[in-house]
């Protein structure tokens, strides 16, 4: 490759899950720290980061159709942008990257990503560079402090995934579960609050297998951390995401379902992935766990939190998935009546158990079973909605709305929330809930 000026301005996509959407920012702050700035709304960055997602096969393709989006753009403007995969895919997937896409000069891991200057610099001399480590913690110790500005922030608290489920890259692209320090954590928190954070969402890809030891040196879970981050002035809402219920199976576990019941500033919301309501299909997936077992855990979590919103995650068409089996993950939907979900298709990620498992379901089936359950969950999501009509409640207020005098912000269970007023964002507004749709609600400021 030609050597190129070194970049001014960059711009990062994300694609996947909240973890990417933290790192992206990440980058950015560290960019930043080196004088390179975000490229203004409509302008052409000179570096762009694609941060991407391995999780299912749609996910992974978009890198290249992006590639080539990059490159044509470039060819018309004259001028080519600098170009870095990072995120799952890059982990995965980064020689045939470098193979395959030659406009590529950087390919970066996720946790990798805090030598991007230097990778930098060695793209600006014309070198290739890829940096696939897995030095977690030292990511995080070499990150700059956060600069980033909002009411809503992500902080993630532990990464990556030893529960190896038989259809799942995460163990492999994440690595093994590690848990950042307590220390810095708390000050993490202090920093994301100073530049106006009220809501605070702790984010890991098992967030409840979250441990460390607290500032008198006790052992301590999530719960643990979440009481001392309550204590922070001005947190006003405290969110954690993603769960795996075999962690909740432990003292640990015990102690953050109490604190649904004890600590105000954590929401009543839980986001516990069950993926399938057969047992067979559970163990074929490696959970761990049984739908009765995860039923009986939401009990515990509805007795310490009665108004707790509930949210998951399904895979349909698991290979040898047979309809009663199907008709299970149905019926737990029915059981648990989920404010929200997300469900995919299942899709064959290489390297992973599941892929050359006999019984590969066809793909009209999976788009019939998606579409029953999907309209199953809509139902139930609807429903909770409904439910909440006549509540008065607190908003937090993430942006103003299409028409002057709209704001648009959440629900303690992270319903979307309109209503008409003056408020600015950042705002915790009393508002009663009046009308409610599918996806959203109206509200009358109280
Ligand atoms: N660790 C979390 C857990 O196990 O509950 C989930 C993290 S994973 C990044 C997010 C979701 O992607 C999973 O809960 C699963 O529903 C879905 N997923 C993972 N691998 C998949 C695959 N091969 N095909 C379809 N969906 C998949
Ligand atoms: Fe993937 Fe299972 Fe780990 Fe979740 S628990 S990240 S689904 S391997």
């Amino acid at each position: 490759m030609k050597p190129v000026a070194p970049p001014q301005t960059y711009r990062v996509k994300s694609f996947g899950c909240q973890m990417n959407v933290y790192d992206g920012e990440r980058m950015g702050e560290l960019l930043a720290e080196h004088g390179i700035q975000p490229a203004a709304e409509g302008e052409e960055a000179d570096l762009v980061i694609l941060n991407t997602c391995h999780i299912r096969e749609k996910a992974a393709e978009k890198v290249y159709s992006d590639i080539g989006r990059l490159v044509a753009a470039g060819k018309e403007a004259g001028k080519a942008p600098l170009i870095a995969v990072a995120g799952c895919v890059a982990q995965a997937e980064g020689e045939e990257i470098m193979a395959r896409a030659p406009a590529v000069s950087i390919v970066v891991g996720p946790q990798a990503y805090h030598r991007l200057p230097d990778m930098l610099d060695r793209a600006a001399n014309g070198e290739r560079a890829t940096d696939t480590d897995m030095p977690a913690i030292a990511k995080f110790d070499a990150l700059p402090a956060r600069r980033r500005r909002g009411p809503s922030a992500f902080l993630t608290v532990q990464e990556g995934c030893d529960k190896f489920c038989t259809y799942c890259v995460v163990p492999y692209t994440r690595g093994a579960e590690i848990s950042r320090p307590f220390a810095h954590l708390v000050a993490e928190a202090q920093k994301l609050v100073e530049a106006g954070a009220r809501e605070i969402t702790l984010l890991g890809q098992n967030v409840n297998a979250w441990e460390g030891e607290d500032e008198k040196g006790r052992r301590t879970g999530l719960g643990g951390l979440i009481r001392t981050l309550a204590r922070i002035d001005g947190l006003e809402r405290i969110r954690y995401t993603t769960s795996h219920p075999n962690d909740m199976d432990t003292d640990a576990g015990r102690d953050l379902i109490a604190a649904h019941g004890e600590v105000d500033k954590l929401m009543p919301y839980l986001h516990l992935p069950v993926q399938s309501g057969s047992d067979r299909v559970l163990k074929a997936m490696n959970r761990q766990h049984t739908a009765e077992g995860y039923l009986r855990l939401i009990e515990r979590f509805r007795a310490a939190r009665p108004d707790i919103a509930l949210s998951g995650d399904f895979i349909v068409g698991f290979p040898g998935e047979t309809e009663a089996e199907f008709e299970a993950t149905l019926s737990i939907v029915d059981e648990v009546r989920y404010a929200a979900c997300f469900s995919f298709k299942y899709s064959p990620r290489p390297g992973t158990p599941a892929a050359t498992m006999d019984g590969q379901i066809a793909a009209e089936v999976m788009d019939e079973r998606l579409q029953r359950l999907q309209a199953r969950i809509g139902h139930h999501q609807h429903a909770f909605n409904r439910a909440s009509v006549g509540r008065t409640c607190d908003v937090l207020v993430e942006r103003t709305g299409r028409h002057p005098g709209q704001c648009l912000g959440k629900s303690p269970w992270l319903q979307s929330v309109w209503f008409e007023g003056t408020a600015a964002i950042g705002d915790l507004v009393p508002v009663t809930l009046a009308e409610a749709g599918p996806n959203s609600l109206k509200g009358v400021l109280a």
